[in-house]
C-alpha cells in the first residue's frame, strides 16, 4: 500500500491530488479542461501498475478498478461526487478486473468514441491508411460536371472503410492534424494535376487561421489553374472566434489565382447576414438540413430561395448539398441555385471509380 501510494502520487504530481480513503481504496482529484484530457487521466491512472510490486522475494502484479464522477454534471460538492464515484466503482467491479466506469453513461460512450478515434487515427497516420473519395457536383443549369469534393476515408488493411463521422473530431482537435493536412494538400494537388478538374478540399477551422498552413499550401500549389480551380471549403465556425483574422487569411488566399473559397454547411451556425456581406467567399454551400426540408416546408423554401438570391446579388455562387430526390433537384434548379451535389446525382466513391464514372 505504501509503495502504491508513492507511485500514485508520482503519477499525478502537479496534476492532481491523491488520498487514501479506505483500506485499499484511493481517491484522485483531477482537473480536466477538455474531454480529451480524460484519456490522459486514464493513462496516468494506469502508471502505478506498469511495474510489479516487490514484496520480500516475490514480484506481485496488481490490477485495479476505478469509478469516475465528473464535476459539475455528476455533482456539485465533494460528498455527492464521492458517492457517485463509489457507485461507478461498484459498476466497474461488477464488470470485472481492470474495468473503469464513469457515473454518467453519456460520458462513458463519449470516452469510448474518443479512444476508438484515437487508436484509428494514430494507426492511419503510422500505416498510411488515409484515402480520398471523390463526390461529384454538377451545374444546375445543364447537369454537367462542375467538380469533385474530396472527402477523407480511413481504409484499414482488411478493406474496411471508416467515414469521417467516427474520427474527424479527434483528427481536427488532436495532435495529428498537421500531418494529415500536409498529406491532404499533397494528395489533392497531385490529383488536381492528374485529372484536370476542379477539386474542393475541406480545411479545418484551426488550419485556416494558421499562417504556416498558408505557406505549405503555397508550396504545394505551384501551378494554379483558372479553368479548374482548387476550392478550399471552410465552415462558419472560423468566424466565431476571431473574425478579423479569418477574413484576413481568406483575403490572402484569394490573392492566389485559381483558388476559390467555399463556405460549407451554410445556415447551421453563425450565418449573420451582416457578416455574409463582407465575407470574401466565392461559393456558398447550403446545408443539407435545408435541402431535406425543401419539399415539406414552405418556410424553408422561402429561406433557401432568399439565400440563393442574396448570395447571387453579392456575387457568390451557390451549391446545394445533399440533394437526394428529383423533386429537390427540380426545386433548386427553379430557384437558380448554381451547383447541385448529393446522392441523387452521385455518391462519394474511390478516385478511380470517380474518374471512370464522371470524366
Ligand atoms: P461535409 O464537408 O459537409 O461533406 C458532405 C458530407 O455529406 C459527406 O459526408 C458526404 O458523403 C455527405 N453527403 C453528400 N451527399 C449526400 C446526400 O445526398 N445525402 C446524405 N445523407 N449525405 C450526403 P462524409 O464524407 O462522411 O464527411 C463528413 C464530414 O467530414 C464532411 O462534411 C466534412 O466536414 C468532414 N470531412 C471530410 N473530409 C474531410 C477532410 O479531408 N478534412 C476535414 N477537415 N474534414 C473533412
Ligand atoms: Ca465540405
Ligand atoms: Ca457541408
Amino acid at each position: 500500500l505504501k509503495e502504491f501510494a508513492i507511485r500514485l502520487g508520482e503519477a499525478f504530481r502537479n496534476k492532481g491530488m491523491v488520498a487514501r480513503v479506505a483500506g485499499d481504496e484511493f481517491a484522485v482529484l483531477y482537473r480536466y479542461k477538455e474531454e480529451e484530457d480524460v484519456s490522459e487521466f486514464l493513462e496516468l491512472l494506469k502508471k502505478p501498475f506498469e511495474k510489479p510490486f516487490t514484496v520480500g522475494n516475490a514480484d506481485i502484479s496488481l490490477s485495479f478498478n476505478a469509478g469516475i464522477a465528473i464535476y459539475p454534471q455528476d455533482g456539485e460538492d465533494l460528498d455527492t461526487l464521492n458517492e457517485r464515484a463509489v457507485s461507478a466503482l461498484m459498476e466497474a467491479k461488477r464488470a470485472g478486473e481492470g474495468e473503469v466506469r464513469f457515473y454518467s453513461s453519456a460520458f462513458q460512450e463519449k470516452l469510448r468514441d474518443i479512444l476508438f478515434a484515437k487508436q484509428l487515427v494514430s494507426k492511419a497516420v503510422e500505416e498510411g491508411l488515409f484515402t480520398l473519395y471523390l463526390q461529384p457536383y454538377f451545374k444546375a443549369s445543364d447537369l454537367s460536371l462542375a467538380g469533385f469534393e474530396a472527402l477523407v476515408r480511413i481504409v484499414d488493411k482488411s478493406g474496411k472503410v471508416y467515414s469521417p463521422g467516427v474520427f474527424i473530431e479527434y483528427l481536427e482537435n488532436g495532435p495529428y492534424l498537421r500531418a494529415f493536412e500536409g498529406w491532404l494538400l499533397r494528395t489533392a494537388v497531385e490529383l488536381h494535376e492528374r485529372i484536370k478538374r476542379t477539386i474542393s478540399i475541406n480545411i479545418s477551422a484551426k488550419s485556416i487561421k494558421d499562417m504556416s498552413f498558408l505557406a505549405s499550401f503555397e508550396s504545394y500549389c505551384s501551378i494554379y489553374c483558372r479553368d479548374y480551380p482548387i476550392v478550399l471549403e471552410i465552415t462558419e465556425r472560423i468566424f466565431m472566434e476571431d473574425y478579423e483574422r479569418a477574413v484576413a487569411v481568406l483575403k490572402k488566399i484569394k490573392e492566389y489565382e485559381g483558388v476559390l473559397v467555399a463556405l460549407d454547411d451554410f445556415g447551421t451556425g453563425y450565418s449573420s447576414l451582416t457578416y455574409l456581406s463582407k465575407l470574401p467567399v466565392d461559393i456558398l454551400k447550403i446545408d443539407i438540413s435545408f435541402v431535406r426540408q425543401l419539399t415539406e416546408s414552405e418556410r424553408v423554401r422561402a429561406v433557401v430561395k432568399n439565400i440563393i438570391n442574396l448570395a447571387t446579388d453579392l456575387g457568390m455562387k451557390t451549391l446545394a448539398e445533399g440533394v437526394e430526390t428529383k423533386e429537390q433537384l427540380e426545386m433548386l434548379r427553379a430557384m437558380n441555385c448554381t451547383y447541385l451535389q448529393g446522392f441523387y446525382l452521385g455518391k462519394p466513391v474511390p478516385v478511380e471509380e470517380a474518374i471512370r464514372l464522371y470524366t
